[in-house]
């Protein structure tokens, strides 16, 4: 059995501490902001792959993790759920370049203008909050501790450190090729919204969730700021209604913002600076599919670590 120390609460860091326990690891989570205090807790959060890289590896990943969440959407205190929708575009449009990590994806026939495209499946819908405090209590319940801890670098200590920061990569791993992609969302009431929408072409979409629906959003590369933009939201709540125009009728709740911890392509490889203390293993970079791709990064760097 290994002492491993994941650094980071978001979807990324529990879900590499939950597969870490299940291997039979004694782990303890240091974070900077808790669970509910991360970009994760911003997310839609719909399985997609979006601004995430490579292809290949980002396509075996995804896949996983459909699975996974799949099998989690059994059980509603998860807060997940498996929820249809359409994705549709302006132009007529090949099959996505992830079609083989979705069991099926139908070509929509009808669709209002001035949509050409399009097509519908079926995918996990995970309710950030729920599911973040469910991920908390799985690790805590396994014997792991979760800590609140702002690093300046690498923890010293344990047998082996996985470094799931997202955007604090640019610190800990001294990465200045980790950036923010800045997404504001905003909430509105739950008017009866069964199904998700997404405009193919931008960042537009529409998720339902159990009390209130998001509707997104931005994706402004190098963005910091974290404060939502009125004009911002009246504009994405627009483009939204052309997907779904009930939304023009609909009450706002709240608006939030996060950064995606993007990168030219994600980063889950043992580090090879021999000079360390202990092993380092990275996974950082997930841009706007750190949920879609949480469970099967989770299983690639439980493998990393090796067996207990
Ligand atoms: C508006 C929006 C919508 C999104 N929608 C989706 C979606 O529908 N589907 C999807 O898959 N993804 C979506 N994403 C992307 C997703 O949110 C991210 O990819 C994901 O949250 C990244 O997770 P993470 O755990 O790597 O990072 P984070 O959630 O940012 O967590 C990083 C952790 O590292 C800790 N940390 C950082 N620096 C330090 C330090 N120095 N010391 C200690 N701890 C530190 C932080 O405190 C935090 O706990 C969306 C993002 C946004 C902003």
């Amino acid at each position: 059995m290994a002492r491993v120390v994941v650094v980071g609460a978001g979807v990324v860091g529990l879900s590499c501490a939950v597969r870490l326990q299940q291997a039979g690891h004694q782990v303890d989570v240091i974070a900077r902001d808790l669970p509910l205090e991360t970009t994760s807790a911003v997310a839609a959060a719909i399985w997609y792959p979006y601004r995430a890289l490579p292809v290949e590896r980002v396509t075996a990943w995804s896949a996983a993790t459909y699975n996974e969440l799949a099998g989690l959407a059994k059980d509603p205190d998860t807060g997940v759920r498996m929820v249809e929708g359409t994705e549709l575009h302006r132009q007529p449009t090949p099959d996505p370049w992830w079609r083989s990590a979705v069991p099926a994806l139908t070509r929509v026939t009808a669709m209002p203008p001035p949509y050409v495209d399009g097509w519908t499946f079926r995918t996990p819908v995970v309710e950030m909050p729920l599911y973040l405090r469910w991920l908390t209590t799985q690790v805590t319940e396994a014997g792991g501790t979760l800590t609140r801890m702002a690093l300046g670098g690498p923890p010293v200590g344990g047998d082996v450190v996985v470094n799931a920061s997202g955007l604090g990569a640019r610190l800990l791993a001294e990465d200045p090729t980790v950036a923010p992609v800045r997404g504001q969302v905003l909430y509105v009431e739950q008017f009866g919204l069964e199904r998700w929408w997404l405009d193919g072409e931008g960042p537009t979409y529409v998720v339902p969730r159990s009390h209130d629906v998001v509707v997104g959003g931005t994706d402004d590369e190098g963005e910091w700021s974290r404060t939502p933009d009125p004009a911002t939201a009246a504009r994405i709540l627009e483009r939204a209604a052309v997907l779904v125009p009930e939304l023009t009728r609909a009450r706002v709740l709240r608006h939030k913002v996060g950064l995606r911890p993007a990168r030219p392509a994600v980063r889950l490889e043992e580090d090879r600076d021999v000079s360390r203390p202990h092993r380092v293993i990275h996974c950082y970079g997930h841009g706007g599919a750190g949920v879609t791709l949480s469970w099967g990064c989770a299983t690639e760097v439980a493998a990393l670590v090796g067996p207990a």
